[in-house]
């Protein structure tokens, strides 16, 4: 606990009439000695345009990434083979600026890459464009309705071998569609007030910041109500797609949980398919630089501790990684609340969940990255000596190999054992030998 300033009466009482609550320095962090370090690669330039925006397509450890240039071309990057393939081209119409930020325009992609959703940031539009073909499947549109003060509501969804989209058709109001067809999944009538009377079902929230859990079942959202404050929800997609089409307004699974004045939009992260890391901590901006961690059943706050500064959180191979720009990344043991590294180059902007790489898009030329060092245990001994041959020889068929001898060992890292004996195309390098690695080969 850090000592508590004093301040004369005068100041306390200009404080209070600012009707702002105050803090005075930072809760300390906690640093922890870890193996964790990161292998940054500058990637010779692909002959493409500047880019807008960047999402990974999934599978195997190959880097491959859809893009969407500032000229609304959407591209394959293939990282690896370094090929570009031009995809499809978004509509002029989206192209027309909302506002004079730098970034009007956002991707989503499927997490089949088939399907991607090109929406306007802070402005009304949107369309999604199948990959394959390039035809537009859904124009976008969430209403004129102070749109530009919060990012367009767009999440994909995959269930049952459909690909769907969850988002916003109004400032208080979300729908899911088949991402595909366009139809309409969540069919119902907007209330509307009658002389003063509150409908059934009416929402006094602006949607925004949708996040998908990793089991695509749940979804959380951090948007806002008058006056300006933003409170972060979560409910059930079983429920809303399978019983209960007003389950984003006020269904029985709806939690409530993060909440503060001035603050919307902000980092947050799913750490498995029920907890949730939100970013900052206090009840009104400027936050207070911390992570918290909700379980979202309970809607019950299980931990926070003092974290990064704001910026994009990743939650992957047990380790919750921040990237906030030119703070650099940090990466943070959750279950401690310690900080396991602090890289202070310019962050990555982009995070690929099977290539395991980070990219950095948004500066001149491509810059990826890998968290690498996770598996400090097997730093030595014959696990080590294993991944070091594999990857002195590019002997990726000897992987599984290397798996039993991890398993044999009393790893349990499923992700990393299942990697081992999966067979196939392992791109540039492999994650898993990265993770086991302790230092930078050659
Ligand atoms: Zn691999």
């Amino acid at each position: 606990m850090p000592d508590l300033p004093l301040a004369c009466g005068a100041c306390h009482d200009a404080a209070g009439a600012e009707g702002r609550d105050r803090y005075e320095g930072k809760p300390g962090i906690v640093d922890e000695p870890s193996a964790l370090w990161v292998d940054r690669a500058p990637r010779e330039p692909l002959p493409h345009g500047p880019l807008a925006d960047l999402r990974p397509q999934l599978g195997g450890d190959r880097d491959v990434w859809i893009a969407l240039t500032h000229d609304g071309e959407l591209l394959r990057l293939d990282l690896d083979r370094r090929t570009v393939a031009p995809l499809a081209r978004i509509s002029p119409a989206l192209l027309e600026r909302t506002d004079d930020r730098p970034d009007p325009l956002r991707l989503h992609v499927a997490r089949d890459a088939r399907l991607a959703a090109v929406v306007q940031r802070r402005g009304r539009g949107g369309a999604v464009v199948d990959l394959e073909t390039g035809r537009t499947t859904m124009e976008l549109s969430r209403g004129d309705y102070h749109e530009e003060h919060c990012e367009y509501p767009c999440a994909f969804v995959q269930r049952a071998g459909r690909t769907l989209l969850v988002h916003g058709t109004d400032w208080n109001r979300l729908d899911v569609s088949d991402a595909r067809t366009g139809e309409l999944l969540t069919v119902r009538e907007s209330p509307v007030y009658a002389r003063d009377e509150r409908p059934a079902h009416y929402l006094d929230y602006f949607h925004c910041g949708l996040l998908v859990s990793p089991d695509q079942r749940s979804i959380c959202e951090h948007g806002w109500v008058w006056h300006p404050y933003g409170v972060v929800i979560a409910w059930s997609l079983d429920a809303w797609l399978d019983t209960n089409v007003w389950e984003s307004e006020d269904g029985p699974t709806r939690r409530s949980l993060a909440a503060a004045a001035y603050f919307w939009d902000g980092p947050m992260c799913w750490l498995d398919g029920t907890r949730l890391a939100t970013w900052g901590l206090g009840e009104d901006d400027p936050l207070l630089p911390a992570i918290r961690v909700f379980d979202v059943p309970s809607e019950r706050e299980i931990d926070w501790f003092p974290g990064p500064p704001a910026g994009d959180l990743v939650f992957d191979g047990g380790v919750l990684v921040s990237l906030a720009g030119d703070a650099g990344t940090t990466a943070w043991d959750v279950d401690r609340g310690t900080r396991l590294l602090h890289d202070a180059h310019p962050a990555a902007t982009r995070f690929h969940p099977t290539a395991k790489t980070f990219v950095a898009f948004d500066r001149p030329g491509l810059v990826t990255a890998r968290l690498c060092g996770h598996q400090a245990r097997w730093h030595d001994g014959v696990v080590a000596d294993l991944a070091a041959a594999i990857a002195r020889d590019r002997t990726f068929a000897d992987l599984p190999v290397l798996g039993d001898a991890l398993e044999r060992a009393g790893c349990t890292d499923a992700e990393l054992l299942a990697h081992c004996q999966q067979p196939g195309d392992h791109g540039d390098r492999c994650w898993a030998i990265d993770r086991l690695l302790s230092r930078p080969r050659g």
